[in-house]
């Protein structure tokens, strides 16, 4: 097949996108209109959890599709309330809504808190967040953001949302006052370079926002769901968050979001929250099938050891290429290159024959690595196998 045969032209241009056209994959592999495979370490951006094209997932969807595919989101069914129990049983929270991308559970989270603060904290409604977050794209995940330049692109912002540094509780407890509702963070700042919030930051944002009685949310969009070696990345710190949001991982690749709070802060009434799509039946079935594979036994300290290795392996060729070292949790890492040569590295790896290696420079001195979470030792050996020959051609 020929490139010119697709007409990508009808696309709205939104970003510079490679001329590739994907057409199939399969686990960690995965294959353009030419034929030409690649090994793949962006798995749909932290969104395959399981690799293309999971056996279980398409299993359960084909099965779901036969079956019932929307009775409305005024009525329950019963993919909805499985992974509804699913999530309650293995997390610290009571009450799950579902959404169909992680911008829309993270409006959801905010709604909450402002609803929470309206009701019990005299119209409170600021959220505390952090400089080089990542929330979304709607104009509030936007305006929540910490991301140089989001502030005024589609300015005016929504407001209410003062930035405070990740790992300095100080800044957190200086932008404090009546009118603050909540607390956000990300455990892991994804985009922002693979940067972990530490235990003890952790530690001191909870002890500190129950001093206040404000509210205290995890946007575990990227970090949950397996990637950090627990099933969430809150778990890593010994603390219980009052909301938390999912998307990527929980879909293994396909539009399935969620919020999630303790019972008492659940406040919605009537009308207050919805959507078209939520917990619609062919999407929370998959989610369904994949939260029952990351929860089986083994599989999340299968997680932590390949999470191991991909470290161990890092570190030895940050010290033999005279790199800065690595960072993450999990299968959620960074290489530190001390220089921008990161989309240089990603683009050669792309186009390396025979095969390619998907790579992605979340910041152009550093490499994130997020291949799926049933990656195998000799597939990580492969990509940096192949990540050297790359450096070599520099
Ligand atoms: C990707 C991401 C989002 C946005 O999710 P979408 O599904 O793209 O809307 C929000 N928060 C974090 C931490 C993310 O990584």
């Amino acid at each position: 097949m020929n490139f010119n045969e697709y007409p990508i032209d009808s696309l709205m241009y939104i970003t510079n996108r490679p001329e590739i056209v994907f057409t199939h994959g399969k686990g960690s592999w995965i294959y353009d209109s030419n034929g030409k495979r690649y090994l793949d370490f962006i798995q749909g951006w932290a969104v395959n959890s399981l690799g293309h094209c999971n056996d279980g997932m398409i299993e359960a969807l084909n099965q779901q599709a036969g079956l019932l595919i929307n009775p409305s989101p005024a009525f329950y069914n019963e993919p909805m309330a499985k992974l509804a129990g699913l999530l309650t049983r293995h997390s610290c929270f009571d009450k799950v809504f579902f959404a169909n991308s992680g911008a829309e559970a993270n409006e959801g989270a905010i709604k909450l808190a402002r609803k929470w603060g309206r009701k019990f904290k005299d119209g409170a409604f600021e959220i505390i967040t952090f400089d080089h977050s990542f929330h979304g794209r709607t104009l509030a995940t936007m305006s929540a953001s910490g991301k140089p330049g989001w502030d005024t692109i589609y300015a005016p912002q929504v407001p209410g949302f003062p930035k405070a540094d990740l790992n300095d509780i100080a800044s957190v407890e200086r932008l404090i006052n009546a009118k603050t509702v909540a607390v956000m963070l990300e455990p892991i700042q994804g985009e922002g370079g693979v940067i972990p919030a530490t235990r003890e930051f952790m530690q001191q944002l909870r002890e500190l926002t129950k001093k206040h009685n404000i509210l205290l949310i995890v946007d575990e969009v990227q970090s949950g769901c397996g990637r950090a070696g627990t099933l969430f990345a809150y778990q890593l710190s010994g603390i219980e968050p009052d909301i938390m949001t999912l998307g990527k991982g929980i879909g293994g690749g396909v539009p399935l979001a969620a919020l999630l709070s303790k019972a008492e802060i659940a406040v919605f009434e009537a009308g207050d929250q919805g959507g078209t799509y939520n917990g619609n039946p062919l999407m929370t079935a998959v989610g369904y099938s994949v939260i029952s594979q990351l929860t089986a036994p083994g599989f999340l300290e299968g997680v932590r050891s390949r999470g191991d290795y991909l470290r161990t392996k890092l570190l030895e060729l940050s010290e033999e290429r005279g790199f800065k070292g690595e960072r993450g949790e999990g299968l959620l890492r960074a290489l530190l290159l001390g220089k921008d040569i990161g989309n240089q590295i990603v683009e050669k790896a792309r186009d390396m024959q025979p095969d390619g290696v998907l790579l992605n420079a979340a910041r152009p001195n550093l490499l994130r690595f997020m291949p799926a979470l049933n990656v195998t030792t000799a597939e990580i050996d492969q990509m940096l196998a192949m990540l050297r020959s790359v450096l070599d051609s520099l």
